[in-house]
């Protein structure tokens, strides 16, 4: 990023670099092969670019490059030991900086579905999977999964010097309690629209929230800290707070989705009721008063999450009680940030995170990292945090992308592989589907562009709204291409089980952003929401569309006074991601009114530009166009040579054997069709065509995958007779079909 400088880590031996130990708990960074000859001498030098290029030691293998104008840069290292000289390049691609002013975000407040797709995911997951959720941390015999609300009754009689049990579950238990604390206050903002279902659920989230809330505050130290696993724990092993021997025991993780439960829950009581507010304010105070500059201490935990809740609960508190009273909080995450270095590439801190410009490690650990990362390039403008996030978006977009939007192939311990290997019985967590939007909608805000709302809205709707069985009774820990089994109801580690609804149920987050004269359609999802302060004015915002069926969307623009700005709708582009080309250019507009006179908006950044002095009652009618997609992947992705994924609108597709042989071959020229099935998976649009062999074709899609599998057909195959492993189960759905 420019005037920035690029960190460069070369090196010049004998055999295969050193990389730091990747996969796996371990720590130990591997040792460079012994040196069978003379040592070389090294020199930096640029091969090819538009403008100069400055080391600051051209003799080092360790220094930095500054460039002095945009474009693509070839640059070499050349080694030489005296006998002979070898060489390596590398591709700098030097850009310029974020523009000065950010999107802000939209906080999601009371507001109303209207899309037959989304009404349906909303409802399955408020009336069945948040209150089971709740059930399942109530109860206090679970054998796997276990530590609910049982671990705060526990660790409050501890704090209170009572008899008290012992911890239970995983140390990161908490996380599952805070994360159902936020999936319950934001289902408690949406409209029940009568629905007497809808009612009851929220009729039981409210007491559930009157019941935990008390139990979760009693669990919290006189000085702010929380987290039971420590306050239970056994001293002789886990003697202090943030220790570096204790970066295993997920303490930030916990606490960051505390304080983002507390956000959600203060917006949802209207500022009426501060208990979780002041809480999370007392708890980030702590880490504010122990973690820091000297006199206070360094310290990484090793699963990230903390940073991002920093920055969002000190924008939160900026925006409550004034601006610089959170900004403590946001230093705080920077910190955390710069701390991470000396350790190994699972947790992302085998280099100092702004020289990281590879995604590497567990996916999870690392799409928070880079989120948190992006927070911090918004906040700060720290050139060197603006070039390390945009190099690590390039690399997860370009090389390390899955078609769904999902992320981590699984080839390292529950993450990221090499670039472009992406093997369709990929890892994929729930949990870094939703690090990744995330990541994607910071990017958005930093930069104002659509191009990252387009890519989380494939996240969305492909990598996580499928998580959930449509029923909302089941999850999927992992979310492979080739889908080769069901859902359960629950995890041994159930990380997700709150993560997907507080993501999936944060529409008007996602759906729309402001800036001082703007504000931005990102997603097209029938809803009614209030935008509050465009251009010194709120305006409620009707979409009514059942996108993604059809592209057609109309929105009714209802500022509370006639204000003049500007509305940006997001204009589709389904090939953001260099990975995959689709035919059948799908990207663009159609057509665009506004009060029924056509419109020929300008684009800018994604975004078709209307400014107008708006007023009560304005309607814009858009269409889109909805096409079936033939996608294919770059020749890099092994897994995907001869084979094609098909995509309609956002949505990808599945082929699945309950409707026929997936193992056939699709033609190249076989014409598909859509057609809606209102009866099938609860009303979907399924792609028709034929196979080579002259059978039907039937695709659905991805999100409603593995809902019919009968389940003898799924069930882990029994184990042979006389030992050995069982077969792997077979692959019941894809996405990527046959084609030659
Ligand atoms: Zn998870």
């Amino acid at each position: 990023m420019l005037p920035g400088k690029t960190y460069l880590n070369g090196y010049a031996g004998y055999g295969e670099p050193p990389r730091p130990a990747r996969g796996g708990r371990g720590g130990q960074v591997a040792l460079p092969p012994a040196s069978p000859g003379p040592a070389p001498t090294v020199t930096w030098s640029k091969e090819s670019g538009p403008g100069t290029v400055a080391f600051a030691d051209a003799r080092s293998l360790v220094t930095t490059a500054t460039f002095s104008t945009p474009g693509t840069y070839i640059l070499r290292l050349t080694a030489d030991n005296g006998q002979s000289k070898v060489s390596s390049t590398l591709n700098v691609a030097a850009e310029t900086p974020p523009p000065a002013a950010h999107l802000n975000p939209v906080y999601t407040k009371n507001f109303k579905i209207n899309s037959p797709l989304w009404n349906a995911r909303a409802k399955a997951l408020i009336v069945n999977w948040i209150p089971h959720c709740i059930d399942q941390i109530n109860r206090t015999d679970l054998q796997q999964g276990q530590g609910g609300i049982d671990n705060f009754i526990e660790a409050a009689k501890a704090l209170a010097g009572l008899p008290h049990g012992n911890h239970k579950g995983y140390v990161f238990s908490n996380a599952w309690v805070h994360q159902t604390v936020e999936s319950m206050s934001i289902a408690l903002m949406i409209d029940p629209r009568g629905d007497p279902d809808i009612i009851r659920a929220q009729e039981k989230m409210r007491a559930t929230l009157e019941d935990w809330i008390p139990k979760i505050l009693a669990a919290q130290h006189p000085d702010g800290y929380l987290q039971t696993a420590f306050t239970l724990r056994n001293p002789d092993r886990w003697p202090d707070r943030w220790t570096a021997q204790g970066r295993s025991n997920h303490e930030g993780y916990t606490a960051g989705y505390f304080l983002e439960s507390a956000i959600n829950h203060y917006l949802m009581t209207n500022k009426k009721d501060a208990r979780l507010y002041n809480a999370a304010k007392k708890l980030a105070d702590c880490w504010a008063d122990h973690i820091g500059p000297t006199p206070k201490q360094e310290w990484f935990d090793g699963h990230q999450e903390m940073e991002q809740a920093l920055v969002r609960f000190g924008r939160f508190v900026n925006d409550m009680e004034g601006p610089g009273k959170g900004q403590k909080y946001i230093d705080l995450a920077k910190f955390l940030l710069d701390c991470r270095k000396g350790g190994r590439e699972y947790d992302q801190s085998h280099l100092p995170v702004v020289q990281q410009y590879e995604a590497a490690g567990h996916a999870v650990r690392a799409a928070y990292t880079y989120s948190g990362m992006a927070d911090v390039a918004i906040e700060t403008h720290d050139i060197d945090y603006e070039s390390a996030v945009m190099s690590l978006w390039d690399n997860i977009v370009n090389k390390k992308y899955y078609i769904t939007g999902g992320i981590g192939s699984g080839e390292t311990s529950e993450g990221f592989g090499p670039n472009y290997s992406l093997p369709n019985n990929s890892y994929c967590e729930s949990c870094s589907s939703c690090g990744e939007v995330f990541f994607q909608w910071k990017m958005n805000l930093e930069y104002g562009d659509a191009r990252y709302a387009d890519l989380y809205e494939e996240t969305i709707y492909n990598a996580l709204l499928g998580a959930t069985d449509l029923e909302g009774k089941n999850f999927y820990y992992q979310n492979p291409l080739n889908a080769n089994s069901v859902r359960h109801p629950w995890d041994t580690c159930p990380c997700c089980v709150g993560n997907i609804p507080r993501t999936l149920l944060m529409l008007p987050t996602w759906i729309y952003a402001k800036s001082a004269d703007s504000l931005y359609v990102n997603l097209l999802i029938g809803s009614t929401v209030n935008v509050e302060d465009v251009a010194g004015t709120d305006v409620e915002m009707v979409q009514a569309t059942d996108y993604p069926w059809s592209g057609k969307v109309s929105i009714t623009v209802n500022p509370k006074v006639r204000k003049n700005f500007s509305i940006r709708i997001r204009v589709p582009k389904r090939n953001v991601s260099g990975l995959y080309t689709s035919t059948t250019d799908a990207n663009g507009i159609v057509s665009l009114a506004v009060n029924g006179s056509a419109v020929k908006p300008k684009i800018e950044k994604g975004y078709a530009v209307i400014t107008r002095a708006w007023k009560a009652g304005d309607k814009i009618d858009l269409v889109f166009p909805m096409k079936v997609q033939r996608v294919r992947a770059s020749d890099k992705i092994v897994a995907d040579r001869g084979r094609v994924a098909l995509r309609y609108g956002p949505l990808v597709y599945n082929i699945e054997a309950v409707d026929q042989d997936i193992t056939q071959t699709l033609g190249p020229d076989s014409p598909l069709t859509t057609e809606w099935k209102g009866d099938l998976l609860g009303g979907v649009m399924i792609i028709k065509g034929t196979f080579a062999n002259g059978a039907a074709l039937m695709a659905i899609p991805n999100y409603a995958r593995y809902n019919r599998q009968p389940a003898a057909a799924v069930e882990a195959p029994p184990a042979p007779a006389g030992g050995g492993r069982p077969a792997p189960r077979p692959t019941m759905s894809i996405i990527w079909i046959k084609e030659r």
